[in-house]
């Protein structure tokens, strides 16, 4: 079977990571017999040299035409010039969009061999960590209104509204008692319904659709305890599902617990339009160019493409037990590196990862 696959390098180190993934994704369709077509477009600051603009129609084009995106970064001080509508990292809000992608997934993991990189305790981690952060990822108040205005005595307010239909908040807990039945049954959801009039809708509605799924269990947290616990007891999490804002605060807040910035991807998926698959991290310029960024994370997201938009789940499988391996071994970038172990550059690393598939 043939899938088509739109790559967005982006900017920095996207073009590297995005190499590797790609290096990947050829050597389990060579071993799976699918047929992977490449369109390669360009977004963000690459976009805005070649065509004036982040956001190229005839990129969007691409990314709809496809069966999936897989996105290295975007941005770099290169254009911190630019006026903000037009400034790289705009083309990920565009995308989103246009692609209506409403469901933004991010595991957060700590491989048994990287446990040491945590800045918990290990015993707080007993070795281990596996959440999957469900975050609504088109709603809430970074697209409710916004307004500042200046009163007659001088003064100035602003406000910004967070609002939520039942339908949004619907099919993203749809999303998140799915991940949930295929993987350890618990959904957290995560609110403020002790204040929020949108957050006591999001608690009913979720609540209500917990009996669809007799076979996930489910609690309801306030984020400020939410963001206690994930410090606290990390291991009482299995998925998060949550709005916008508290999902972008938890989501950061989790990777940073497994310490391994390079090593983390990251799924937005809609319905009935192709995913887009990335990295967590950004653009990295100190170290672009180098052949020393940690391919990792965009070889991960590459192998949620398979899982999530293709189907694909011996093949993620193969790709997620390659990188345990290269770890068992031994084998690290300079981002992870530590006592007793050899540090490989970015293509060595992927050639690695390529070699356990
Ligand atoms: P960053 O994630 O690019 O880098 C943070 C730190 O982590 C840096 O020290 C970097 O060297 C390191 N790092 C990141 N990825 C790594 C990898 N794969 N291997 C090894 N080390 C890695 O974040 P930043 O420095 O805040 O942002 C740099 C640029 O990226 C900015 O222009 C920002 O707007 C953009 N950005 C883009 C995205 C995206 O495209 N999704 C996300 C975040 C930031």
């Amino acid at each position: 079977m043939k899938y088509n696959i739109a790559v967005v390098p982006g900017d920095g180190i996207g073009p590297e990571v995005v190499g590797e993934a790609i290096k990947v994704l050829n050597a389990i369709g060579q071993k799976y017999n699918h047929q992977f077509n490449y369109t390669t477009v360009l977004a963000g600051g690459a976009a805005i040299d070649e065509y004036g603009e982040c956001l190229p129609e005839a990129t969007v084009e691409a990314c709809k035409n496809s069966d999936a995106v897989l996105l290295g970064a975007v941005g770099g001080p290169k254009w911190d010039h630019v006026p903000g509508p037009q400034r790289p990292e705009r083309a990920l809000l565009g995308l989103r969009k246009a692609l209506g992608l409403y469901a933004n997934l991010r595991p957060a993991m700590i491989f048994q061999e990287l446990a040491d990189a945590s800045p918990l305790k290990p015993s707080i981690l007993d070795g281990g960590l596996d959440i999957l952060i469900v975050r609504e990822l088109t709603g809430g108040i970074y697209f409710g209104e916004h307004v500042t205005e200046s009163g007659e005595d001088g003064s100035v307010t602003a406000y910004d509204v967070e609002k939520y239909s039942d339908y949004e908040i619907q099919r993203i807990a749809r999303t998140a008692f799915e991940m949930a039945s295929k993987r350890n049954g618990r959904v957290t959801s995560v609110d403020k319904a002790n204040v929020l009039d949108s957050s006591r809708l999001w608690r009913k509605i979720v609540g209500e659709m917990s009996s669809d799924y007799g076979n996930v269990e489910l609690d309801n947290m306030y984020v400020d305890n939410a963001a206690m616990q994930l410090i606290r007891d990390p291991k009482h999490f299995d998925v998060i599902v949550t709005g916008n804002m508290f999902g972008d605060i938890l989501s950061d807040e989790a990777s940073q617990i497994t310490g391994s910035i390079g090593m983390l991807p990251s799924a937005s998926l809609g319905t009935g339009n192709p995913g887009l698959f990335e990295p967590i991290h950004g653009s990295a310029p100190d170290i672009a160019g180098k052949d020393i960024v940690n391919p990792t994370a965009c070889i991960l997201s590459a192998a949620m493409m398979l899982r999530y938009s293709f189907g694909m789940a011996e093949e993620a499988d193969a790709i997620e037990n390659a990188v345990n391996k290269v770890l068992d071994k031994g084998l690290r970038t300079a981002d992870n590196m530590s006592e007793g172990c050899t540090c490989l550059g970015c293509t060595a690393m992927g050639d690695a990862i390529l070699a356990e598939i």
